[in-house]
């Protein structure tokens, strides 16, 4: 399609587009509204009037259409119109922000502020740098979400009129919405903006495959209406008695949907039996739609067999995106099981359109508080948003697709958290602290440990002590990323302790060997141990992974020769800059694979060449045994979704940091109070954390086993020399078996 249209022509159809866009909004227009907006369209038309788009329109067209989706689809208001209007007049023309400002006030400078920095965001290739742009992004949401539901508006029309662009950047562009814009948009409950997002994501990652599936729908279509009608023609007359107004639709999985399916499940177009599901939209009111829909369960359950146990109700649980719906499957005519989703008008428009419906049928100031309330679950994620930038949004998308339980709290209120949550998930949506201290948890009145996997329904009560803490292995049971947040802070701040225990033990140490700790000293240590940072350096000194007869190598070498010496200073000079970071680097030496962390045989893919550290995941191939991609690997997405069964998790550890179990047989004459001794000294010991304590006492006389974590063994041995000094205590011995 060329487009040629005269000036005069152009000027039409520019002003048809803008008529257009007022027409038929969520909102009811007061003058003073339309003049703001009219304000902005005068202004935005007048700062973009030498430009046009890729296709060789008009670029005033973008901003209009930017608007309508933000007044029609995701349905919000006067400020948010003015906003996308103007949303790229800082950016690419001569308007300041403080012209924003002045002319339209602090509200709408903030969201177009908000809107040119996450397009002023570097345009990078590399996954980290792509990463750092998503979390500034996703940062915005504490500031104004409508700057991100601008932008997801924005990301849309650029998708749909893509087609001009050259190939690589369409590609670019819509991985990157199937990355964090799609999403997103779910998150947000935008269902349709979802949908056609990821549709045009596939059109342009995957077009044969694309137009194979939508031929393919197209030709069952005529198919499908005759199986629609057959079913409706069946309960029709029931649903009339009853007097019902309502709609029988057919609603088609999308094409990304059935794309999806066809891949998780290895199966053709021809055998995926859920492509459609019947939906039936009634009329109520809000007093009775929850008992109407419970009706027409009733009517449709009369005449066709439901299967119990896909029944989800929706309604009296709502979805934490606000989706509100009751869904059935049954076996429908012809033999086929066919899902049935009930809702009433009001449900209905919220699923689709997401928030700004939810608050349509609420009073003005209802809306504008509610706007708060939608979003604080998810600026919930967005706390603590120190670390790693791959991390922070990878744990965030984590939690955009994640499935919802819900579970209770001793006083009964419901929380919602992604399934496969534990109950130390639960300990960290209540409040940090609880999370920080959590010990165990009582589930359904039973006690569980904190790693316990939690289901609907479940109610949970934590166990708090004020000798718990974090631990590394925390990270491999929680989900939320909320949790995991905190518990990545909390251990870094433990490691700091660490390593400035170890800044003191090194000084010691060196002392004894007549060595001061100088800067130029450490760099050496650095070097000799292949560390990154000074830092690691006391951290390993502190944790005793690093011990006296190391250090007694490195000075007898270091006094070796001056062959030595030079080249140790040639070496040092490019790092130096690198010892000054505040932060205990991992060292990442080794790769394990699966839930036991094995080390196995494996071979780092060419086609994404993963370095130690890199998010990873291991493939089992047929011929040449596990190969390692990255996770953001070009490749991942296929093979994760085409092979499921063959993908092994795996991860680079620092094995100096890695953990292991011992237990510790305690013997000795019994007195009060000598338990909290015991616990005392290992709490009081930074680097165990306990797992299991048990004690008896007979006859005066003690008998202990304490089951503990370690980094290596010198810390065991601190441990025992301390318990040792107890009164009372005869042995301490290392045991291998209760
Ligand atoms: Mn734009």
């Amino acid at each position: 399609m060329t487009y040629n249209l005269s000036i005069e022509d152009e000027n039409k159809e520019i002003a048809r587009r803008y008529k257009d866009l007022l027409k038929g909004a969520y909102q009811t227009f007061t003058n003073e509204d339309k003049k703001e907006i009219r304000k902005a369209f005068d202004i935005s038309l007048e700062a973009h009037k030498n430009q046009r788009r890729k296709t060789g329109e008009p670029y005033i067209f973008h901003p209009i259409a930017v608007a309508k989706i933000v007044a029609y689809e995701i349905g919000l208001y006067t400020t948010s119109i003015v906003a996308a209007l103007l949303h790229d007049v800082v950016e690419d023309t001569d308007y300041t922000l403080e012209d924003i400002e002045r002319l339209f006030g602090e509200n709408v400078a903030r969201i177009v502020n908000g809107l040119t920095k996450i397009s002023h965001l570097k345009k990078e290739q590399t996954a980290s740098v792509q990463a750092e742009n998503f979390r500034k992004m996703l940062l915005t949401l504490n500031d104004d979400v409508r700057v991100i539901l601008i932008k997801i508006a924005d990301r849309l029309h650029n998708m749909q009129t893509m087609d001009a662009m050259p190939q690589d950047k369409q590609v670019k562009i819509a991985s990157e919405t199937l990355y964090i814009y799609a999403p997103l948009a779910h998150r947000l409950g935008l269902f349709n903006i979802k949908s056609e997002l990821e549709n045009l994501g596939l059109k342009y990652t995957e077009p044969e495959v694309y137009k194979d599936i939508f031929d393919k729908i197209t030709q069952s279509k005529e198919e499908q209406k005759i199986y629609i009608d057959s079913f409706s023609d069946i309960i029709k007359e029931s649903l009339n008695a009853e007097g019902f107004e309502y709609d029988i639709k057919g609603r088609r999985k999308s094409i990304y949907s059935i794309r999806k399916k066809m891949l998780s499940q290895g199966v053709t177009y021809e055998e995926i039996y859920d492509k459609f599901a019947i939906r039936i939209v009634y009329n109520s009111t809000l007093k009775n739609e929850k008992f109407d829909a419970w009706k027409i369960y009733s009517i449709v359950t009369d005449h066709f067999i439901p299967n119990p146990s896909r029944l989800r109700d929706w309604i009296s649980q709502p979805k934490s995106t606000g989706y509100e719906s009751l869904h059935i499957t049954v076996m429908g005519p012809q033999g086929k099981w066919v899902e049935v989703q009930i809702r009433s008008e009001r449900m209905n428009e919220i699923a689709e359109k997401g928030y700004a419906a939810h608050y349509k049928y609420k009073n003005n100031n209802e809306r504008e508080s509610g706007l708060d309330d939608w979003l604080n679950k998810i600026k919930d994620s967005l706390e603590n948003p120190d670390g790693n930038a791959i991390d922070f949004v990878e744990d965030f998308k984590l939690n955009l697709y994640a499935k919802e339980i819900f579970v209770f709290t001793p006083g009964g209120d419901l929380i919602a958290l992604p399934k496969n949550a534990t109950a130390l998930d639960f300990a960290f949506s209540i409040h940090t602290q609880v999370g920080m201290n959590c010990r165990g948890a009582k589930i359904n009145g039973k006690l569980k440990p904190i790693s316990h996997e939690l289901f609907s329904g479940d109610q949970v009560e934590i166990i708090t002590s004020s000798n718990q803490k974090p631990n590394i292995g925390w990270l491999d049971f929680v989900v939320t990323a909320r949790a995991r947040t905190r518990i990545k802070n909390a251990l870094k701040e433990d490691q700091k302790k660490i390593a400035e225990e170890g800044k003191e033990i090194l000084t010691r140490k060196l002392r004894h060997l007549k060595i001061t700790l100088s800067e130029s000293v450490v760099n050496d240590l650095v070097n000799f141990f292949k560390l990154k940072t000074s830092l690691d350096l006391f951290y390993r000194v502190g944790s005793g992974s690093i011990e006296s007869a190391q250090l007694k190598e490195f000075i007898s070498q270091r006094n070796n020769s001056f062959v030595n010496f030079f080249k140790k200073k040639i070496q040092r000079t490019p790092k130096n800059t690198l010892h000054e970071k505040d932060e205990v680097v991992d060292n990442y030496d080794s790769l394990v694979f699966g839930k036991e962390e094995e080390r196995l045989d494996f071979k780092l893919s060419p086609c994404c060449n993963p370095i130690p550290g890199d998010k990873v995941f291991g493939f089992v191939t047929i011929n040449e045994g596990i190969k390692v991609h990255k996770k953001d690997c070009p490749n991942a997405i296929s093979l994760q979704s085409n092979y499921a069964y063959r993908i092994m998790s795996a991860k680079w550890i620092d094995s100096t940091k890695q953990e292991f179990k011992a237990i510790i047989k305690i013997y000795g004459n019994d007195h009060v109070g000598l338990v909290n001794e015991i616990t005392e000294i290992i709490s009081r010991n930074m680097n165990v954390n306990i797992h299991g304590l048990n004690i008896s006492g007979h006859d005066g006389i003690f008998d202990g086993s304490i089951t503990v974590s370690v980094k290596n063994k010198s810390q065991l041995q601190k441990l025992s020399d301390s318990i040792k000094k107890i009164e009372g205590i005869e042995t301490v011995e290392r045991i291998y078996k209760h």
